[in-house]
């Protein structure tokens, strides 16, 4: 199905007190990747309009913790039956800002819902927990919202990265801020009206838009208790750094270089369609992207099946577009700095054509990069596009040193049918998240989402039960009624 983009602008809004307004800061204009037009238009959100967006949430968060988590979830379980319902017109949105194709839209929406259900499974789960420790004394946990929370998401994922942690931190009793992308801010819009018809308290959810100014002033502000954020490294360190500075709880998500290791004895087609989709879905803007092929040995017909299946994707219909003309730039520079070094392309996506009536635009078509050497920028760099770099390798010990060499720690899979090999890969990669024959090792919730190194600032999980303890805080409960005559301390 081919998007539907905006024919005229959105006016993009702040969404406060569970009413939609401009914010008054420096103007943004929101631009297609498909086609290069203005699709958008908002302003940033000042700080002086943050104060009053944080403290409306507070204000709200003191009755939101006063109501049980049952009825809490209830609001989620409305939340997500609205979604489904709008799930197409929202997918359409998202791609249209994104560049994603319909297809991928839609299914990063669904892997939102995901983390929707686990949320309001917490109803379900154990919460707390009670055990008599003495004679007569009783101990008890129990998790407390922590207040207001704020969250800042890349351009990437504009509903899916959000929905990570807008259920969780809700359901847990806390108010939530949202820093949306800028390049990406429409899809917003969507998600707060379908919190506010199902029913969640006006304050609750707060949506901010803007850049960095508007980020500085949300961490900086000292009602907002902790920050999640996803984007490239550079800022999520600086985003993790600031806010720890100041003493607040930090969950940042950063960039990527991710590996596959392709073992000879791998299945061709398996290998070929799973490393190919890897690297050209969502025309590789994703952290879990392949990005460099560890070729062990002989691997020729496996990469002849890769070049086959992404050489045959035409673009606009199986593969979206890039998020700005610079990026593609960027892209088509990396490309010849590594031909001009020495590697061969198997696939030149440069000069590919833009689909017929999107001329405007940003595009550009898979690219495969053969003979890349270990240490040179399109083995190292993040370049978020849809480019693999095939570094060839005489054995596994070496591609794992390659794997271990590089910053990142996002993801690393392999390709064989061997599960020795495959354990002996998944025992030495340095990532976070390994997969065995599948190219994009995303795990599905409960399990959550994070890597190592300069993938990820902060400790513990941004969703599954691991993320309760980032978006909570635990409390003890010690308790004694009656008076007891057995010498014990506590009695
Ligand atoms: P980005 O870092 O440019 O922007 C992310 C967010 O930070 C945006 O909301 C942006 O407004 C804000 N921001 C930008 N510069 C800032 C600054 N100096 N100070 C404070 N805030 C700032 O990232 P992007 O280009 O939107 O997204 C792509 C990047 O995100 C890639 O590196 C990709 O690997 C990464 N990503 C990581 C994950 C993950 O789970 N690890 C998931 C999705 C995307």
């Amino acid at each position: 199905m081919s998007v539907k983009i905006p024919s005229n602008p959105v006016s993009v809004e702040n969404f406060v007190n569970g009413k939609f307004q401009k914010a008054t800061g420096p103007q943004i204009k929101i631009m297609s990747p498909y086609n290069g037009k203005v699709i958008g238009e908002m302003n940033s959100t000042t700080s002086a309009e943050v104060d009053t967006a944080v403290k409306a949430a507070k204000a709200a968060q003191a009755e939101w913790a006063q109501v049980p988590l049952k009825e809490r979830t209830k609001v989620m379980f409305n939340f997500r039956q609205i979604l489904l319902r709008e799930i197409d017109e929202i997918s359409h949105l998202k791609s249209s800002e994104s560049g994603k194709s319909f297809a991928e839209g839609k299914a990063g929406l669904m892997k939102g819902i995901e983390v929707l259900e686990f949320a309001i499974a917490l109803q379900n789960m154990d919460m707390g927990g009670k055990v008599e420790v003495s004679r007569g004394v009783s101990c008890e946990y129990r998790r407390e919202a922590l207040g207001v929370v704020a969250n800042i998401t890349p351009f990437n994922f504009p509903a899916m990265v959000p929905m990570w942690t807008i259920p969780i931190a809700l359901t847990l009793g806390n108010a939530y801020i949202w820093k949306p992308s800028e390049k990406t801010p429409l899809t917003s819009m969507k998600i707060a009206a379908a919190l506010k018809e199902a029913g969640l308290p006006d304050g609750l959810f707060q949506v901010l838009q803007g850049g960095r100014e508007t980020v500085e002033a949300i961490i900086d502000h000292k009602d907002v208790k902790a920050v999640g954020f996803v984007g490239s490294t550079p800022v999520a360190k600086a985003v993790y750094e600031r806010g720890t500075g100041k003493g607040k709880r930090v969950l940042a998500l950063g960039g990527a270089k991710n590996h596959i290791v392709l073992l000879p004895d791998a299945n061709p087609e398996l290998s070929g369609m799973g490393i190919s989709d890897s690297f050209t879905g969502c025309a590789g803007q994703r952290c879990m992207a392949a990005a460099v092929l560890l070729a062990v040995g002989d691997v020729d017909k496996h990469i002849q099946k890769i070049v086959e299946r992404a050489g045959s994707l035409v673009l606009g219909q199986d593969m979206g577009a890039i998020i700005t003309k610079p990026q593609v730039e960027f892209l088509n520079n990396a490309i010849t700095a590594a031909e001009k070094a020495g590697a061969k392309l198997l696939l030149d996506g440069r000069k590919a054509k833009a689909p017929a009536g999107l001329e405007g635009g940003n595009w550009i078509g898979p690219t495969i990069i053969d003979n890349v050497k270990p240490g040179s920028e399109a083995a190292t760099l993040e370049l978020f596009g849809p480019v693999l770099s095939i570094v060839r390798c005489k054995d596994i010990s070496q591609a794992m040193e390659i794997e271990n060499s590089v910053d990142y720690g996002n993801a690393c899979s392999v390709f064989t049918s061997s599960g020795n090999l495959a354990e002996k890969v998944i025992r030495m990669a340095s990532t976070g998240m390994v997969g065995v024959n599948v190219g994009v090792p995303v795990p599905r919730e409960p399990f959550s989402f994070g890597g190592t190194n300069a993938s990820k600032f902060g400790h513990g999980d941004i969703t599954g039960h691991h993320s309760l303890d980032f978006w909570s805080n635990v409390k003890k409960v010690t308790v004694k009624w009656e008076k007891q005559d057995d010498g014990n301390w506590m009695s």
